[in-house]
């Protein structure tokens, strides 16, 4: 992936969409509140993720040790946090996600995550077993603490 330096704001932005439309990955586990947004490369790659992290000033990059000896580390740029999801994200990719295939795995996700952000928030409670904060289930428990106590 080549720099960005001194390229127009709006040249980057569809440089990042394409870039997005080949790597990225959109996660929606609405029943744990968990969303994310994600880009994993191999660490030959860290600059393009490095790039995406000043891009969107949200996020974060970690790494993961390869697992076994002959795959290279890997690099990644997430976003999990809902505001930033909602506020960053979701524009972003309204304007620039182009890709039909990986627009339609967006659109999806959008709807799920939007619906959570508008409604879930505030309707499902947190998990009442002191320092979970996962999403309710059943019986004021979350499904793994609902699990341990009740068995399944
Ligand atoms: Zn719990």
């Amino acid at each position: 992936m080549p720099t960005t330096t001194g390229r127009p704001a709006t040249e980057i932005a569809d440089f990042i969409g394409g870039f997005v439309a080949a790597e990225g990955t959109f996660v929606a586990r609405p029943w744990d509140g968990q969303f994310a947004f994600a880009v994993a490369l191999g660490a030959t790659d860290r600059e393009s993720v490095e790039m995406l992290h000043r891009f969107f000033r949200c996020g974060r990059v970690t790494w993961r040790e390869r697992r076994q000896a002959h795959f290279d580390d890997e690099v990644t740029f997430v976003v999990r946090k809902l505001r930033d999801l909602v506020e960053v994200v979701v524009p972003f990719m309204d304007e620039h996600l182009h890709g039909s295939y990986k627009r339609q795995q967006y659109l999806a996700w959008r709807a799920e995550l939007l619906e959570y952000w508008e409604h879930g928030v505030r309707r499902r409670r947190p998990c009442t077993v002191e320092g979970c904060r996962v999403i309710q289930r059943a019986k004021g428990l979350c499904r793994h603490h609902y699990y341990e106590r009740f068995g399944r």
